[in-house]
């Protein structure tokens, strides 16, 4: 099962797991994705929920990352408790790859264009900001994100592996983030520990759940377990909200719709698709009226 964990040290180095090859591979079959969107739309989720799971405050997180490419733009939100959701505008997106067996998300996202943050609650107001999107990959965009907008120096990495089949293998990450008492000689053992790691894909691909992970980047320090949760792709989209969408229509476009038998509507989150049959459209347009 996908997981979040929570790492503090004495040494002042915070750290976050995440393991989301469940989440990755709903995503997939949900959207029918091709394999480089489900590397993007996988590393943007599992870093939308390492980012809201960073700040202790119950935040939800929203993700757009626009880099002009041919996948065009990747939205994700993660929420409070630990739920994702998420599409890419256009999922049947193939581009050559880097080299054999290695996707080239750099490309399919491109590098013109921006990474937006926004970090929302039901009590306090959005706060958006955002920064030029690096190289596309993702993990590099977020960190120079929280680094350039948020002030809080990180290092990220993200890994969604493929099979040829196109189902996830295997999908997950983590961020490191340097407390402002945190030690350099700290944060040196800890890049040192990364760089010794390799790709995070590799490592996920020996390790599913992520095994041994935080000892080895944390590796010699007094580490301190904070907070665990399940994660999973759960969109917030339900029949009821769709039908107060449909309340909102003007009387020209209730007239429209009601010249089909049915009426399909369909969540870009989850593609969740929702059927109104006519008698249930005059019902809710009736009750429209009456509200208004
Ligand atoms: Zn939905």
């Amino acid at each position: 099962m996908d997981f979040i964990k929570r790492y503090t040290t004495r040494e002042g180095i915070r750290m976050s797991v995440a393991v989301t090859t469940d989440t990755v591979e709903t995503a997939r079959v949900r959207h029918d994705l091709w394999p480089v969107a489900t590397a993007a739309l996988g590393r943007t989720m599992t870093g939308a929920i390492l980012l809201a799971s960073d700040f202790k405050n119950h935040e939800n997180v929203s993700l757009r990352l626009d880099g002009d490419g041919p996948l065009g733009v990747v939205h994700v939100d993660a929420f409070a408790d630990n739920t994702v959701r998420g599409y890419v505008d256009h999922p049947h997106t193939d581009v050559p790859l880097v080299r054999a067996g290695k996707l080239n998300v750099g490309a399919a996202v491109g590098h013109n264009g921006e990474v937006k943050v926004t970090r929302f609650t039901q009590l306090t107001q959005d706060y958006t900001s955002a920064s030029p999107i690096q190289s596309g990959e993702v993990a590099e965009d977020l960190a120079y994100y929280l680094f350039t907008s948020e002030q809080v120096p990180s290092t990220i990495s993200l890994g969604v592996l493929v099979d040829t089949d196109m189902k996830t293998i295997v999908a997950g990450g983590f961020i490191v983030q340097a407390m402002p008492d945190a030690t350099d000689e700290a944060l040196a053992q800890v890049e040192q520990n990364i760089s010794d790691l390799g790709p995070i894909t590799e490592y996920l691909k020996d390790h599913p759940n992520a095994e041994g992970l935080v000892e080895r980047i944390l590796f010699g320090m007094d580490v301190n377990e904070v907070f665990e949760s399940p994660v999973e792709f759960k969109c917030t989209c339900s029949r009821d909200r769709f039908a107060e969408i449909l309340m909102t229509l003007n009387k020209a476009d209730q007239k429209a719709i009601l010249e089909d038998a049915t009426t399909e509507l369909v969540c870009h989150y989850c593609n969740e698709k929702y059927h109104f049959d006519s008698q249930e459209l005059e019902a809710i347009f009736k009750e429209a009226s009456q509200v208004s």
